[in-house]
Formats: structure tokens, C-alpha cells, sequence
């Protein structure tokens, strides 16, 4: 119950152990096509380029950042808490301006603010944000973020890896271009994949590239040889065959609970843990309206030692609780219920645990 990987369920390890068979081989071009299809229900989305790039989100991310922008470019970067500074980072490495948007860790990335961003730097070509701030628990109003940038012209990155198949997500609805994820969160899958998914905007951009992209691997016009929508593949990279079985097998999975039931059960057992921790004299540090199901940010009370308990917790209930990060770390715990993990017995074992540790 950290802030993943979450816990992977049987069936999907049962997956990754299928033989493996050549990454194009026709079972598992055929495969690839499926895992597409059920990528594009997870993202609600009909964009054309969905994959999932063989590597962790942290790969997704960087695809976005070398297809999108060459040197000289600028975008505008979102930092709330951890992952808008590794953005910074993938911005600056393109050679291009990052002009950085800071709210507290802990609150929702400002609208206000990123207005004011966009209205100064009229030659911005991309807005970049993270949807839900692994390291503080906290969701941003990605919808309202996504039409500022339209309104000014500029291209959407948006950081999905906690938001997956946890709450609400809306890739074409909202009108984001460029949006990765991660495989080890609400999809419970084993850690390594980052789906991504490219708007047909996103695509015109980079096809209209005069700068090579400096990645080769993450060189989406040559990546989409292999994943892209012909039926002619091309060897690009060994696929992580088996990896992606589990992946499949976890999309399918969702499908047959169906996004809006497995939101709705995220959203049932956040609501449960809450009710507990309050019940014990806990706060959450999050505000209500922007907290995050899969991800909880629960206030450590004064005088109680943060290590101390995580480590009872492990020893004693083979429970793990994540640790605050940065400027929350020592002040809060990071309670994770992400996919296979948020279920009732988790929010009963962790609220017994809990208690018995701080008494
Ligand atoms: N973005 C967010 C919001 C994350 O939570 C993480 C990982 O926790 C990443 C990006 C990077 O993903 P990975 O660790 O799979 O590279």
C-alpha cells in the first residue's frame, strides 16, 4: 500500500509466465493490436498512435518531451511536487525553455497562474503538467488546464502514470496531445511499460520535425514502424514479450470491470480509509476536493516517529506505507490503494495495523 508498484494480481503473474514467443510472431503482432484497442478504452481515446513504450513511465515522459520540442522551443512546466521538476529536467535537456509554474506541494497546480504563464510567453508551444502528483497525493483540474492551452495555441504533455485507471481520465473529451502513464499503478501490472498516446495534432508536429528527435529509441516516427497502424511491423526493439502478456492481460481485465466501476471502487475504499483514519484521530493533508482515491497523504501526528512505524508496519504486518517525499517528508505517510490493491480487506488490514502501531 505505497505509492507503487501496487500489488499485482495472480492472473496477471500467471500471464508474464506464458512461453515467449518473437516479438513478430503472429500471435503477438495480433496481441499488439489488442493491447492497442484496450490502451485506447483505458485513455478514452480514438488517437491513432497508442502504444505502450517498452521502458517506465519515466520513458513515457521523455518520449513526450524529445517528439514534441527542439532546441530553442519553450514550454511551460507545472511543478507541484515531484514529477514537474523531473519535467523541467526532460525540457531543459531538449535544449529548449522551461518557464516553470510553482504551487505547493500539496495543492492543485493554479489555473490562475498557468493563464498568466501562457499570456507572457505567447511563443510557448507546450504546456506541460502532472495530473496526479505521486509525491503528494494531490489531482489537478487537468480539463481546465488543457483548454487554457488550446485557447493559447499550445501543445498538452500530461502526466498520467498515477491517474490510469483510477479516477476519471479523458484524454480526447479534454483535448490533451501527449499523455503517458505507467504500468505499475491503478493497472497493477509489473513495473517497466509506459503506455503513451499522441493526439493527431501531437503527430502533425512531429512529423513536421526538421530537428531529429535526439533519442533513437524514443524516436516516435521510427518507434511507429514497429507499434504503429500498418500491418507491415518492423523490428525496431526487442519487445519485453512477456511483459507486455501482463499488460494485456490487465487491460483486459479492466475492461471487463469496466473503467467506471474500477473508479468508482478507487473512490469507494479511499473514502472508507479516510473515514477510518479520521475515526482514529488522523488527518489527511490533502484538500478534500483535490485528494487523490489511489494515493492518501495522511498527516503523522506530532511526536510519532515516521520511520518507527513504517518499519512495525513491514515487521509486523508485511504492510508497506510510503514515506512523505521532500518538503512533506517526516510530516506525512503516503497510503497507497491503486488498482488490485484498493480493495476493503486492504483499508481493514491497513486501519488495524495503523492502530496497533501507534498505540
Ligand atoms: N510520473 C509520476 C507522477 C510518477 O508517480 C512516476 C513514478 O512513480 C513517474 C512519473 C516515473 O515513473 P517510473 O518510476 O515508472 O519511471
Amino acid at each position: 500500500m505505497g505509492p507503487g508498484p501496487s500489488d499485482v494480481s495472480p492472473r496477471v503473474l500467471a500471464a508474464l509466465a506464458r512461453p515467449t514467443i518473437g516479438h513478430l510472431d503472429p500471435l503477438f503482432v495480433s496481441l499488439m493490436d489488442d493491447i492497442k484497442l484496450l490502451l485506447q478504452y483505458a485513455f478514452q481515446t480514438k488517437n491513432e498512435l497508442t502504444l505502450p513504450v517498452s521502458a517506465p513511465g519515466s520513458a513515457g515522459m521523455e518520449a513526450c518531451f524529445v517528439n514534441l520540442l527542439s532546441p530553442g522551443d519553450t514550454a511551460i512546466v507545472c511543478q507541484n511536487g515531484v514529477f514537474g521538476g523531473r519535467m523541467r529536467e526532460n525540457v531543459e535537456r531538449c535544449g529548449a525553455t522551461a518557464i516553470m509554474v510553482e504551487d505547493e506541494w500539496g495543492s492543485p497546480v493554479d489555473p490562475e497562474k498557468v493563464q498568466k504563464a501562457l499570456r507572457d510567453h505567447p511563443q510557448a508551444s507546450v504546456l506541460a503538467f502532472v495530473h496526479a502528483e505521486t509525491s503528494t497525493g494531490t489531482r489537478s483540474d487537468a480539463a481546465t488546464l488543457c483548454k487554457l492551452a488550446k485557447e493559447h495555441d499550445a501543445l498538452v504533455i500530461m502526466d498520467t502514470v498515477t491517474s490510469l485507471g483510477g479516477i476519471e481520465l479523458k484524454v480526447d473529451e479534454w483535448g490533451a496531445d501527449a499523455v503517458y502513464s505507467g504500468s505499475q499503478k491503478c493497472l497493477s501490472c509489473v513495473p517497466g511499460i509506459s503506455p503513451v498516446t499522441f493526439s493527431p495534432k501531437a503527430v502533425e508536429r512531429i512529423q513536421a520535425r526538421t530537428h531529429k528527435v535526439q533519442s533513437w529509441f524514443l524516436d516516435m516516427q521510427l518507434v511507429m514502424g514497429y507499434w504503429g497502424g500498418s500491418s507491415k511491423r518492423a523490428y525496431h526493439h526487442t519487445a519485453p514479450v512477456n511483459a507486455m502478456y501482463a499488460l494485456h492481460e490487465t487491460l483486459v481485465m479492466l475492461e471487463e470491470e469496466g473503467l467506471e466501476n474500477a473508479i468508482a471502487r478507487h473512490h469507494r475504499n479511499h473514502l472508507a480509509l479516510v473515514a477510518g483514519l479520521e475515526a482514529m484521530g488522523l488527518s489527511m493533508a490533502v484538500d478534500e476536493a483535490w485528494r487523490l482515491p489511489q494515493l492518501n497523504l495522511v498527516c503523522i501526528p506530532e511526536g510519532v516517529d515516521d520511520a518507527a512505524v513504517r518499519t512495525r508496519l513491514l515487521r509486523d504486518f508485511d504492510l508497506e506505507i510510503g514515506a512523505g517525499l521532500g518538503a512533506l517528508a517526516g510530516k506525512t505517510w503516503r497510503i497507497g490503494l491503486m488498482g488490485h490493491a484498493s480493495r476493503e480487506r486492504n483499508v481493514i488490514l491497513c486501519l488495524n495495523a495503523l492502530e496497533t502501531a501507534l498505540h
